[in-house]
């Protein structure tokens, strides 16, 4: 099957510029992310997404483009995923993370972000990134 999420990868600047991120069930650093609900924009997933999992409130700047994976699901079988990612600017600051959707958040540096980074995928968009 197919499978859509949206997500962001969200930045605020304090001498140093720090990406929001998330540790995921898996085990992974990555950026918060969901899938598509009803009739929302993948604009709307994002932005809620961060602020389901993190609790911070983000303005959308630009796309970054979308990562491709699949993975094996036990009941979904095989799944390729498509992931669109915004780059957002954090307009709240104060994480609470969702215990249980994600195991931390975290306002990681760019430079830390890249060494962090678990997937592949994420790292590409974060190597290409101008903030
Ligand atoms: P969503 O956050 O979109 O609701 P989910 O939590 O249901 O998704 P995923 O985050 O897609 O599921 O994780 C499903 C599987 O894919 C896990 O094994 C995870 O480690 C792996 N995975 C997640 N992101 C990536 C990625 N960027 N590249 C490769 N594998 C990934």
């Amino acid at each position: 099957m197919r499978e859509v999420s949206s997500g962001c990868i969200t930045y605020k600047k304090n001498g140093k510029i720090y990406l929001l991120m998330i540790l995921d069930r898996f085990g992974y650093w990555t950026f918060p992310k969901g899938k598509i609900e009803d009739s929302e924009s993948l604009e709307e997933t994002a932005i809620r997404e961060v602020k389901e999992e993190t609790g911070i409130d983000v303005k959308i700047e630009r796309y970054l483009g979308e990562t491709h994976y699949s993975y094996i699901h036990s009941e979904k079988g095989n799944v390729d995923k498509t992931v669109h990612w915004y780059l957002a600017k954090a307009v709240s600051f104060n994480i609470s993370p969702a215990y249980g959707e994600v195991a931390r958040a975290e306002w990681i540096d760019l430079e830390s972000a890249k060494r962090l980074c678990g997937y592949r995928s994420d790292l590409e968009i974060i190597e290409k990134l101008k903030i």
